[in-house]
């Protein structure tokens, strides 16, 4: 099952626990270019998507029809979604001496779309697929173990749920270059934000080896 803990196994080495949607996978542009196609368009008036999207009339779409967009998305995600620069190269680097897991908050129901698409990107980790708080997860993952445990996100929420159940966890918050993150909530300390896939990569690297 790609929604539960049971099939991954962790060496004795350090763990990474890296969400997808947004950080290795571009979603925010491609989801805007995805509602074009459909003749919506999406205003960067507020950090959520209900409210935002809007038909030609200027009218927003309910709670409900965003749903139904974003699942639409995530079964056609194979035509959509592309890896951020340097995002698989930094993977693969790290995963050299860490253990990687992905943590994607995604529909379980799309989960086998997710696994086919990450593998043709050569990114063949495990993955868990919930929509279940991330704190928990990476807690039941990480297990108390005395070795470093890193988290990648671009959700405010998700990290500082990590950092409620995981205190030792280094914390990577990776928001996107795209408008609607501009009124994203800034993360507290000890979240350390990185610009893009490279700095994520020194910053994790110092903390294995700090
Ligand atoms: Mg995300």
């Amino acid at each position: 099952m790609l929604t539960d803990l049971a099939h991954i196994k962790l060496a004795d080495r350090p763990l990474i626990v890296c969400d997808v949607d947004d950080v290795v996978l571009q979603f925010a542009t491609p989801f805007e270019a995805f509602l074009l196609e459909r003749g919506l368009t999406l205003l960067p008036r507020s950090f959520k998507l209900t409210g935002n999207i809007v038909d030609a009339t200027a009218r927003a779409l309910d709670a409900a029809a965003v749903k139904d967009l974003i699942h639409d998305f995530f079964v056609e995600q194979e035509r959509w979604q592309t890896p951020f620069a340097e995002s698989v190269d930094s993977l693969n680097a790290l995963a050299v001496e860490a253990d990687l897991v992905f943590l994607t908050a995604m529909p379980p129901r799309h989960a086998e779309i997710r696994r086919r698409l990450l593998d043709r990107l050569t990114l063949s980790y495990p993955m868990i697929s919930s929509e279940d708080p991330k704190g928990p997860i990476v807690a039941a993952l990480h297990e108390n173990r005395p070795l470093p445990v890193a988290f990648i996100d671009d959700m405010v929420s998700n990290l500082h749920s990590v950092h409620e159940h995981v205190a030792e966890c280094a914390l990577v918050y990776m928001p996107p270059d795209v408008a609607i993150f501009r009124h994203a909530p800034e993360p507290e300390p000890p979240v350390q934000k990185a610009q893009d896939w490279t700095e994520a990569r020194r910053l994790i690297e110092a903390h294995f080896h700090c």
